[in-house]
């Protein structure tokens, strides 16, 4: 008889596109794969890499079991003997050098449940000293999209683009890294003409689609954009109405602008004065127009202040918060959008909170856990609410003084799990730093370079992670839209998933009945719809909160039948225009927020997921819905200044009077003494926040808004300057132009 044939789902491992995966399967083997037809980010295809993922999974060079190597020789080892070596290890350099040296290195390659765990592992291990692949693509784009409006995050998504009617694209080259993107912007050029800007130094395969190739300085940006603007003002194509609701400190940067004369802007750029107003004209002409970067506009040692005049020239230009404009920012690894919120970062927990006191006390009760337990883990306050170290500078620590193994920050392990270096600078020290270790232990499906690059005779570990088709969970794809991965088949060979291997370590070092301590055990596998449902209770800073588990699946199964009615019954998308559940998307008892395809939507009020940009004290009146921005009740908000303002809104709103008397002065004493900032708040003011339907605790009749968001920690804070001069050689004058930090207001 012929054998039965199953199609199981799951989505592309090798970008941030988020392409569906049909996979073809007989008698449990994988035989065939087909891209999701139906499946309005594919457009009916894959690209290369895509269309490779059945071969990759099943690769020869897989790593088949457990292997350490043993004088200079690679032997294999049973799961046991690697688990109880490497756990001895750990605690013998926990006792003598402290929770800080070891290092957890984590992956964007993780599903999203992967990650969380991931990170809160590593607070129970008691350590900061986590991160992962996005500190060295896109966190400039956080800190510097963050701080402009709020959500450091791509605004609409990569089949929104067809909606627009031009297309800006620096620092970006999709038709190479993210190729089905390419459809979405040859279909925008194709349907309405939209003419495609590709500002690039180097003359890519995008940029032979371009109706207008820029080439650019490498480095020259903010120049670049600045001198865009500057015609925008002069021909006074600005949308001033906008402006002038929306946005505060566009006189500063229209001041700044002032000084990119063509010939300012020519001389430092490179670019002829009349293409550059050509450039402003075209985008001035067909708006919305949409503005896309990567990672050429990332990797630069200004790239904050290239992100915030990219967001700039779209709040000048007004093209924020519209379908078919916004800032659609396109990540690299297939879950990186997810393993940054989820908090695989040394300066944040899941969803951005930050680390401080009342941070810490929010995830203890979500995980069900005393915060002194976390606190005796960390062994230190300080450690627990400093930033650890980042993984670009993981191999500085390591290379310190090691004869003092009493020193704490001396790095004596490193945890790479799902993390090849490969681009990262400064390799020869990494390898210096890699040999120096007293043990290295390197988590992945196959032996990466992590795994060879070091000429270590002993103390190396390499334990077969199972590949995301051998396992299940949720994966956020850059448009912010989480989507649920089947699994497709068994894990091969010796290997096991991230989740059981971290449950594996866990149990070894001590902390797994706490760690997981609401999460069903199945044999030795944590059940992952647990850890989806345990972060959903926790993620209220961006709305992870309305993605169960069941809602994820239920997407998938209905997208992919066409059943509509099922889907927008359950509150999904009514256009079919995008997959998932885009965050944030509220979850309350009904579950049926249909997810936030375009952040900041100018044509609904902010009450009903409108625009809620990053404010500061501000508190207006809409109608019946008092619009209250600037004070959202993060610990790490409070902290850096909000108790006085928070106080202020509570009292204004009337919400006051919910608060009981512990709170209310534990309130006042933190606004009236702004020495003792870091008193917790937070519980406070969310329990009264949700009570009273709060807008980012998913009750879209909210009568209020009060949302703010947890600035990037201080390593981000390095003054927004611009490229250095020695890249444009005679520019006397360009470190000393700051750019301003621009304050944004939203009145909608
Ligand atoms: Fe995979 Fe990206 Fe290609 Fe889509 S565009 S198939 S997600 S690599």
């Amino acid at each position: 008889a012929e054998a039965k044939v199953e199609i199981r789902k799951s989505v592309c491992t090798h970008c941030s596109v988020g392409c569906t995966v049909l996979a073809e399967m007989r008698d449990g083997v994988w035989v065939g794969q087909e891209p999701g037809w139906d499946s309005p980010f594919n457009l009916g295809t894959h690209c290369a890499k895509g269309a490779s993922v059945r071969e990759h999974a099943h690769g020869e060079r897989r790593l088949k079991t457990p292997v350490k190597k043993e004088g200079g020789k690679w032997k294999q080892v049973s799961w046991e003997q690697a688990i109880n070596e490497i756990g001895d290890k750990l605690l013998e350099i926990r006792e003598q050098s402290g929770p800080d040296s070891v290092y957890w290195l984590g992956s964007a390659k993780h599903s999203n449940e992967q990650s969380y765990l991931f990170r809160k592992f590593a607070a129970f291990w008691g350590s900061n000293n986590v991160d992962h692949q996005a500190r060295i693509c896109h966190s400039t784009t956080v800190a510097g999209v963050a701080n402009t409006w709020g959500y450091g995050a791509m605004t609409n998504s990569y089949n929104d683009i067809h909606n627009s009617r031009a297309i800006f694209l620096i620092g970006g080259n999709p038709a190479e890294a993210h190729p089905v993107s390419m459809q979405h912007l040859l279909k925008a050029k194709e349907q309405n003409n939209a003419p495609l800007i590709v500002c690039d130094p180097r003359f890519t395969r995008t940029a032979a689609h371009a109706d207008e190739y820029v080439r650019f300085r490498p480095g020259t940006d903010v120049a670049l954009i600045w001198g865009i603007l500057w015609h925008v003002f002069e021909n006074g194509w600005e949308d001033k109405a906008y402006i002038r609701q929306r946005v505060w400190g566009m006189d500063q940067i229209r001041e700044e602008v002032r000084q990119w004369t063509p010939d300012e802007c020519e001389r430092v750029t490179g670019v002829p004065g009349s293409q550059v107003e050509r450039v402003a004209r075209t985008l001035a002409n067909n708006r919305p127009f949409t503005i896309i970067w990567c990672m050429g506009g990332t990797q630069h040692h200004s790239a904050n202040n290239n992100t915030r005049a990219y967001c700039v020239l779209g709040l000048a230009l007004g093209v924020i918060g519209q379908e078919g404009g916004g800032a659609n920012i396109f990540r690299g690894h297939d879950n990186v959008q997810g393993a940054t919120d989820l908090g695989v970062l040394c300066h944040t927990l899941p969803g951005y909170y930050g680390l401080s006191e009342g941070a810490w006390k929010h995830w203890a009760r979500v995980w069900d856990v005393d915060y002194e337990y976390l606190l005796n883990r960390f062994q230190s306050k300080e450690l627990m609410e400093s930033a650890g170290v980042p993984v670009s500078r993981w191999f500085d620590l390591a290379l310190e003084d090691k004869d003092n193994i009493d020193q704490p920050d001396n790095l004596r392990a490193m945890i790479f799990d799902g993390h090849a270096p490969n681009s990262q600078t400064r390799l020869p020290d990494m390898k210096k730093a890699m040999e120096k270790l007293d043990v290295l232990v390197v988590i992945d499906p196959y032996p990466t370079m992590t795994a060879v690059m070091q000429d270590r005779t002993d103390g190396v570990y390499l334990l077969p992670a199972a590949t995301q088709f051998e396992t299940y969970g949720s994966v956020t794809a850059s448009n912010r839209s989480l989507q649920w991965r089947d699994k497709v088949f068994e894990p091969l060979f010796e290997s096991r998933p991230d989740q059981e291997i971290l449950y594996l370590l866990a149990e070894k070092l001590g902390f797994a009945d706490e760690c997981f301590k609401n999460i069903q055990i199945n044999g030795k596998e944590p059940l992952v719809e647990d850890l989806t449902r345990e972060f959903n209770r926790g993620m209220w800073t961006i709305g992870y909160t309305g993605q169960s588990p069941e809602r994820l699946k239920m997407h998938m199964v209905n997208q992919h039948t066409f059943n509509r009615t099922t889907l927008r019954a359950l509150g999904g998308p009514a256009d079919g225009d995008y997959y998932g559940l885009p965050w944030p998307c509220w979850g309350n008892a009904e579950m049926k927020h249909p997810g936030t395809p375009v952040l900041y939507d100018t044509s609904k009020p902010v009450a009903e997921g409108g625009l809620c940009f990053r404010a500061r004290f501000g508190v207006e009146r809409n109608g019946d819905n008092l619009l209250a921005e600037g004070s959202y009740p993060v610990a790490s908000e409070i902290r850096d200044g909000y108790p006085e303002f928070t106080m202020a809104m509570l009292k204004k709103l009337g919400w006051d009077k919910d608060l009981t008397e512990d709170e209310r002065a534990s309130i006042e004493a933190v606004a009236g003494d702004k020495t003792n900032w870091k008193t917790d708040l937070s519980g406070g003011i969310q329990r009264v926040a949700i009570k009273h339907g709060c807008a980012p605790f998913g009750n879209a009749k909210a009568r209020a808004v009060v949302w703010n968001f947890p600035d990037p920690v201080p390593i981000h804070r390095e003054p927004l300057y611009a490229p250095k001069r020695d890249l444009v050689a005679d520019y006397p004058t360009y470190e000393d132009r700051r750019m301003y930090r621009l304050p944004i207001l939203y009145r909608s």
